[in-house]
């Protein structure tokens, strides 16, 4: 065995002995659960169910993280404990982080007039794995969501800190200082590449845009999601884009700037000649070109050795 192997053990085993430590200090929901909430809530997210409007109503599953947040003013901080497992972590050059996924779990449904309390434990951190991004620690959080007291779900929240692949552990971007103008030119960011999306990722990389199809209603639906947003149904099928649309809405980006991105450019959400909408870029036209109802057409770009993406050509035939 070598040193570094041994160092490596050393760390998960101080890593290990996080796992169970509190991750936040304890909560109470600033406000019980309402309906107004509820309301604004089915309003974003476009869900008419009746469950959750009139006399009777129950907050949507879904909603159960919502009632824990803090808002701008916050809760109070994480735990001593996380905090500590963070440095551990910066310390070894793992200085990266990127969210992977989220779980929830329902015990019984939230009411308007229950008054939430949370709790959140560091459930477990992984050995080391290596994964596309680079190699680091899973961060496994778990957050007890209680309604008057009683355990009415659990939210699992899951990180990887990792040290980037193919580059040598540097200070976290949110930390840092803008970059120099002689550093290279930032990355585009990457897709968050997860198990609810990863066929159509692997569509882009097959040059092909892939649709789903619900499995028993036939709605198509775009961005890819786990069931059936009209019928709830798990089942699914694709069918693949014919490539054509038309600008259906667009905004011109001035500000906040991004690394990567140089503004002003134009976003368009594309309506494919399917009926469904993706964001995406609109090429070959300057940004203060871009219009409503302009056909455009499906190709594919490649942004760096990594990554390429569905951009939307502008005079394609709509
Ligand atoms: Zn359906």
């Amino acid at each position: 065995m070598t040193g570094t192997e041994t160092a490596q053990d050393e760390l998960y085993e101080r890593l290990a002995g996080y796992e169970g430590r509190s991750a936040a200090t304890a909560g109470v929901g600033k406000d019980p659960v309402n309906l107004p909430m509820i309301r604004h809530w089915c309003e974003a997210m476009g869900d008419a169910h009746p469950a959750y409007d009139g006399p009777g109503a129950i907050a949507p599953p879904t909603m159960l993280q919502a009632w824990t947040m803090g808002g701008l003013s916050g809760h109070g901080d994480r735990s001593e404990a996380y905090d500590e497992l963070f440095a551990l972590l910066d310390g070894a050059g793992y200085t990266s982080v990127v969210a992977t996924d989220c779980e929830q779990e329902y015990l019984r449904p939230l009411r308007p007039g229950d008054a939430i309390t949370f709790d959140a434990v560091i459930e477990s951190v992984s050995p080391r794995k290596t994964t596309k991004l680079g190699t680091g620690h899973f961060v496994t959080t778990r957050m007890d969501v209680l309604a008057d007291g009683e355990l009415a779900g659990t939210h699992r929240f899951r990180i990887l800190k990792y040290a980037p692949a193919g580059r040598p552990p540097k200070p976290d971007r949110r930390s840092s200082e803008p970059a120099a103008p002689a550093a290279a030119a930032p990355r585009r960011p990457r897709p968050v590449v997860n198990r609810d999306n990863a066929g159509f990722w692997e569509g882009v990389a097959a040059h092909r845009l892939l649709i789903q199809r619900c499995g028993d209603c036939a709605s198509l639906r775009l961005p890819w999601l786990p069931g059936c947003a009209e019928c709830g149904s798990p089942e699914w099928d694709t069918v693949e884009a014919s490539g054509a649309g038309t600008v259906y809405s667009y905004v011109v980006m001035h500000h906040p700037p991004f690394p990567a991105f140089d503004p002003p450019y134009a976003v368009g959400l594309i309506e494919l000649a399917e009926g469904v909408r993706m964001v995406s870029n609109v090429v070959g036209v300057p940004y203060d070109k871009v219009r409503i109802g302009m056909p455009v057409r499906l190709e594919f770009l490649r942004v760096d050795d990594e990554l390429e993406l569905p951009v939307f050509r502008a005079g394609g035939e709509g």
